[in-house]
């Protein structure tokens, strides 16, 4: 079996002062094996994004321990989490947070800079991952000239560009009509297949279930359902 890529033990997360705060997320367990392609399920307030932030090293956990290839990011040092962040994971946030005043490529390379040391060759790999998912006639289009599936791509191709082992996408379908969001589950497909990343997509979106290779869910952060195989 290989070793999972992540490890989520008994991870709480709460907002706000005692007496008066929010427990977001609630004791949580569960692991992510390489290449798997999982659902976070839950409906709107259940603790996904926050779950997901903390996978991500945007966030620490207030109690347990989460391992991202190993490393505790609970305890890591600033600037190590953020090294890890920028080089083991491609966040989709949710509503695509591109740069307006950049185009599509610029936006993709734009992942370069939180690299320690800038690849000089972000430009020839933005475009290449932008060609590959059918943007070639994009590259120099500002964000307010690209439809909303065009810019969940761009967002996509961002978070592909430093060769990440786990992408992590939060609502990637919202506001996507069907056909773009058959597009964003078969580009995150892909993604597993070509180049064994694990994939966590946070949803409340039921169809896009057939994607995945396993299904989690959550409500009012605490995990239901850690047993659910699709055949
Ligand atoms: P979801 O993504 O499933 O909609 P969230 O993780 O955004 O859920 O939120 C879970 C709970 O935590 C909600 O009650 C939300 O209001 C609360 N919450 C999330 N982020 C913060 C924050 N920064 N400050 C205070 N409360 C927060
Ligand atoms: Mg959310």
């Amino acid at each position: 079996m290989t070793a999972p890529v992540i490890e989520a033990d008994d991870v709480s997360r709460s907002f706000g002062k005692s007496g008066t705060e929010v427990l977001a997320v609630h004791h949580v367990s569960f692991r992510v094996s390489d290449g798997e392609l999982l659902l976070l399920m839950g409906p709107s307030g259940s603790g996904k994004t926050t779950l997901l932030a903390m996978l991500g090293c945007i966030l620490r956990p207030t109690s347990g321990h989460i391992r991202v290839q190993g490393k505790e990011v609970g305890t890591l040092p600033s600037k190590e989490l953020a090294r890890l962040r920028a080089e083991t994971i491609g966040f989709v946030f949710q509503g695509f947070n591109l740069l307006s005043a950049l185009t599509a490529w610029e936006n993709v390379a734009l992942a370069g800079d939180l690299l320690p040391r800038r690849p000089r060759n972000m430009h020839s790999r933005s475009v290449e991952i932008l060609k590959n998912i059918g943007l070639g006639h994009r590259l120099y289009h500002l964000p307010e000239n690209l439809s909303a599936g065009e810019k969940q791509r761009v967002a996509f191709a961002r978070a592909l560009v430093n060769s990440p082992r786990i992408i992590l996408a939060d609502e990637p379908t919202a506001n996507l009509d069907s056909e773009n969001r058959d597009m964003v589950a078969s580009l995150l497909r892909q993604a597993v297949k070509e180049q064994g990343v694990s994939v966590i997509i946070a949803t409340h979106d039921e169809r896009i279930l057939q994607a995945a290779d396993r299904v989690i869910r959550i409500e009012d952060g605490q995990l239901t359902d850690d047993r659910k195989h699709l055949p």
